[in-house]
């Protein structure tokens, strides 16, 4: 930073040029916002990369409505969820990106705001102004968005996080001569919790990778198990780790001169691990809600609180849904239920469950029953829970 950055105060500094915090940077810009800036550790936007590249096309197409893009590899019409020897399969068309390319085309319109190289250590608020400090020297602001993934120390002072954050590893990479269709997703769930995904980028291309909620397997051995078992011939030509929050949105996304999005906030869903679409809608309506702040001059958290009425409104019950997917998930494999309670959705219901938040009305009863009853922390099923359950069940209050 120069001498004069640090005596300016920007009306806005976003930490982390992700799919967040490019488009909340979009947003301001598109607002005829000028005084803002976005600091990216990486020397690099978009790179490298780390993650399954898909997103639903319709929650797409709400932000990029043009049929093709150049980031767009694929478009795909179905989906196979495989357990072991069981196959569900439900159609919905999903884009497979190019996520460094996508990256690079969102920064491309805002590409003098973004400063690279320059990593974001703390954040201290002043009653006229918030101070980033940086590896390259402090920012002054009126307002921070903290859009720089899961790591949780910058923002946990402020009680924008959550206890015992659950973070998935990941791991992956991008496969030549592909075997399997180009034209569906496969997400394969095995011995452990956890999922493997399969997604084709083209005839021969596919990005493939696992997520394990498991943490003492060697996930690239257990990865490398179920390529052979499940018969997926490729040869690996980049390789990826990474992590996702898997524990639902943090306990408050907004204080006074902060907010949080994307992942920083925890907007991921659970049972799966998307969470692009709720970075950029998170960033959107951030966008929005800056603009006003900043219009107002005013930062406290009550002018801030309407950044969370909002995204609440938005999508907090397709998170929901991911949290009880997740924890379903759990159940089923620490009680050998898998089989069973991968069996029992209908495909429109699990369809509604993965896609569209929906839980269906007896998973919910199985789900509130669990927390009663606490079984994610017990050895076996209580004998009181199995008599809930069948009474509920006697009763028609669960099917
Ligand atoms: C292996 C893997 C596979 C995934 N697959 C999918 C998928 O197929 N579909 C899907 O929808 N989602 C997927 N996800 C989730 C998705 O990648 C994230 O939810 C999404 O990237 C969140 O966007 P973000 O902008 O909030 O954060 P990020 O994409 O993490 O961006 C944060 C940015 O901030 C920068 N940064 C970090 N710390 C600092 C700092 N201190 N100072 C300055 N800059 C900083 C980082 O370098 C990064 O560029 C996957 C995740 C993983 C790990």
């Amino acid at each position: 930073m120069t001498k004069m950055d640090n005596e300016h105060i920007y009306d806005a500094v976003i930490v982390g040029a992700g799919p967040a915090g490019l488009m909340l940077g979009r947003k301001l810009n598109e607002g005829d916002l000028h005084n803002f800036l976005i600091i990216e550790s990486k020397n690099k936007v978009g790179e490298p990369l780390r993650c399954g590249e898909g997103i639903g096309c319709s929650e797409f197409s709400q932000f990029f409505p043009k049929k093709e893009y150049s980031f767009i590899a694929n478009k795909v019409y179905s989906h196979d969820i495989i357990y072991e020897d069981l196959t569900r399969k439900f159609q919905s068309e999903f884009y497979q990106l190019d996520r460094p390319l996508f990256e690079k085309w969102l920064s491309e319109e805002i590409k003098d705001k973004i400063k690279l190289n320059v990593k974001c250590l703390d954040v201290t608020i002043y009653p006229e102004y918030a101070l980033v400090l940086t590896d390259k020297g402090n920012i002054k602001a009126k307002v921070v968005a903290l859009c720089h993934g899961n790591s949780y120390n910058i923002q946990k002072k402020f009680g924008m996080s959550i206890k015992n954050q659950l973070i998935i590893p990941c791991y992956g990479g991008i496969y030549k001569n592909y075997n399997l269709s180009k034209d569906k997703f496969y997400f394969i769930f095995d011995k452990y919790p956890g999922a493997m995904w399969v997604f084709p980028k083209d005839e021969k291309t596919a990005n493939i990778g696992i997520g394990l909620y498991k943490h003492d397997i060697n996930i690239k051995e257990f990865f490398n198990h179920l390529m052979k078992k499940y018969k997926i011939d490729a040869e690996m030509v980049s390789e990826y780790s990474g992590s996702f929050p898997a524990s639902g949105p943090i306990k408050k996304t907004y204080s006074e001169r902060l907010i949080a999005c994307g992942n920083a906030a925890g907007f991921v869903f659970a049972g799966t691990g998307e969470g692009i679409y709720y970075a950029l809608k998170s960033g959107e309506i951030a966008g929005e809600v800056l603009l006003e702040c900043i219009n107002k001059n005013k930062f406290s958290e009550n002018e801030l609180r309407e950044y969370e009425k909002e995204w609440k409104k938005s999508f907090y019950p397709k998170l929901k849904a991911g949290i009880i997917f997740l924890d379903l998930l759990e159940i089923g494999y620490k009680f050998n239920k898998m089989k069973r309670m991968f069996g029992s959705p209908s495909q429109d219901e699990l369809k509604g469950m993965i896609l569209d938040g929906k839980v269906p009305y007896r998973a919910k009863v199985l789900w509130r029953l669990s927390k009663i009853f606490n079984l994610k922390n017990k050895k076996k099923i209580p004998l009181l829970f199995r008599l809930v359950y069948r009474l509920c069940k006697g009763f028609r209050i669960i099917k």
